[in-house]
This record gives C-alpha cells, sequence and structure tokens, in this order.
C-alpha cells in the first residue's frame, strides 16, 4: 500500500501508477524489490529523453495525438525504466499503456521444496508478471502434479462407489493425498477448484481469457500445497513412508534459491 498526499492509491506490482502531476511512475522496481518513485529527471537539470511518435490514434476508445516512448530511472538505485504513455502534446492528457521492467510477484516457498518444483513455480510467476495469465496458470497445474509424482502420487486407487480401481488421474491423486492426510481438506478442495480445474480448462477446452484474480487463486494455493508438504518434511515423510507411497525416500533434493 503506497499513499500520496491527500491520495490513496493501491499500487499492486503488475499495475504501476502513472502520476500526471509529477510525471514520474510508481512501481514496483526489481532491484530495490520495492514499489517506488521511477522519474525522468536526470543528473542536474537535465530531462531523460524520450521518443515521440506524432500520429492520431485510438486506446481504450479514447483519441490521442501521439505515443511517447519516456525514459524514466529509480530515484532509489537509478535503474532504468521505459514507459509508453499516450497523450495529446502534454503529460497532462497521459495514460499509461505499459511500463518497463515488469515486476515479478514472488511467494516464499519451504527451503525443502525440490529444485525443479521451485523452478516451475518461479516461471509461473515470471510469465504472469507479463499478464499471461492463462499460460501461468497452466504451469502451476504442473506443479501440482510434479509435486504429487515427487511424493509417490503416480497411481493410486480410487473408489468409484465401492467398486476399487487404479488410477493416475490428477483428480484422483489428490484425493489420495488428502485421504493419507498429507494435505488438508480444505486444500485438496481449492487444488480441485483453483489449480486442478482451472488447468484443465486451459489445456483442455476453448480458449478464454483467464483474469488475474484466477491466477492469484491457483498461485496461493500452489503456495499452501507446496508448504503442506514441505514445511514439516520430516512428518509428511514419515506419513509417505507409512502409507507406502515412497518406501525408499530419497534424500531431499538440493532446492534452489527461494525469494
Ligand atoms: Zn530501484
Amino acid at each position: 500500500m503506497l499513499f500520496s498526499p491527500g491520495v490513496r492509491i493501491y499500487i499492486t506490482v503488475r499495475e504501476p501508477y502513472y502520476n500526471l502531476h509529477e510525471n514520474n511512475v510508481l512501481a514496483m522496481c526489481p532491484d530495490c524489490d520495492a514499489v517506488t518513485s521511477f522519474d525522468a529527471r536526470g543528473h542536474g537539470d537535465t530531462t531523460l529523453g524520450a521518443v515521440i511518435v506524432n500520429q492520431y490514434h485510438s486506446y481504450k476508445n479514447v483519441q490521442f495525438s501521439r505515443i511517447l516512448w519516456q525514459f524514466f530511472r529509480c530515484n532509489v538505485c537509478s535503474r532504468g525504466a521505459v514507459a509508453k504513455i499516450h497523450d495529446s502534446g502534454g503529460v497532462m492528457s497521459g495514460v499509461l499503456e505499459s511500463f518497463y521492467p515488469f515486476a515479478v510477484e514472488h511467494l516464499e516457498l519451504p527451503l525443502r521444496v525440490p529444485a525443479d518444483i521451485v523452478s516451475e513455480f518461479r516461471e509461473a510467476e515470471l510469465v504472469a508478471s507479463q499478464a499471461a495469465f492463462r499460460a501461468a496458470s497452466a504451469l502451476l497445474r504442473s506443479v501440482l502434479e510434479k509435486v504429487l509424482t515427487s511424493n509417490g502420487y503416480v497411481e493410486v486407487e480410487a473408489d468409484d462407489n465401492g467398486k476399487k480401481f487404479k488410477s493416475k488421474s490428477l483428480k484422483h491423486r489428490i484425493d489420495a493425498a488428502a485421504n493419507d492426510g498429507v494435505i488438508t481438506e480444505a486444500r485438496k478442495r481449492r487444488a480441485h477448484e483453483n489449480i486442478r480445474v482451472l488447468g484443465n480448462d486451459i489445456l483442455h477446452d476453448q480458449w478464454r481469457k483467464v483474469e488475474a484474480e484466477e491466477y492469484e487463486d491457483a498461485h496461493q494455493y500452489s503456495q499452501r500445497l507446496l508448504e503442506d508438504l514441505y514445511d514439516d518434511r520430516d512428518t509428511v515423510e514419515k506419513i509417505l513412508k507409512a502409507k507406502k507411497r515412497m518406501p525408499d525416500v530419497p534424500p531431499t533434493a538440493v532446492t534452489a534459491p527461494t525469494v
């Protein structure tokens, strides 16, 4: 949450805010790992440069006479940045369309999560920073599948109205992990509703836009699932051995750095 005098402005990492009055952009700086002000001021009294494209055009149903590619720099660490701004000859009519660098929102993961699963999770966060929420959500489904495989839930016994059978479906693998008690009932429901079903829609159904909120739910519940399985890893491994999911539990893989 960031406040400017008299005006409450909520900044999310994916939504840089163009401050017309100051001609600066409030955005997440990846180098500072914080929301900072990116200013157009250079050294001394100079102003950083801009490329101006004079052309009448429409952006979000509003007419503008030019596009500015304006250079900015973080006023904390001096990292450079570029904004695409639509205006009609003056900054007061300016509307920000995009801002580089994109900020990547990381959630903390337990240290013992295997490196390949951490990498898949981080790549989901990376593509989400580009607003590619379909791709990011599909990767989170992959995180779910990989973590179940890694914990021995590859082929499980399923039950259909008393008729037992072997299944490799993700649905039954999630149910088996919950039945063993390594993930909670609440987490099972979220894994189905917010990760598996969303991922299946993306992979198998007709194209549709995936909203940021859908990704954010999947992102959050994937993190919590990993916490269930790796926060108290010793206890989980005892259950996995008792349930014969992992008769020979290997030493936990070296983990990638977490952010
Ligand atoms: Zn910075």
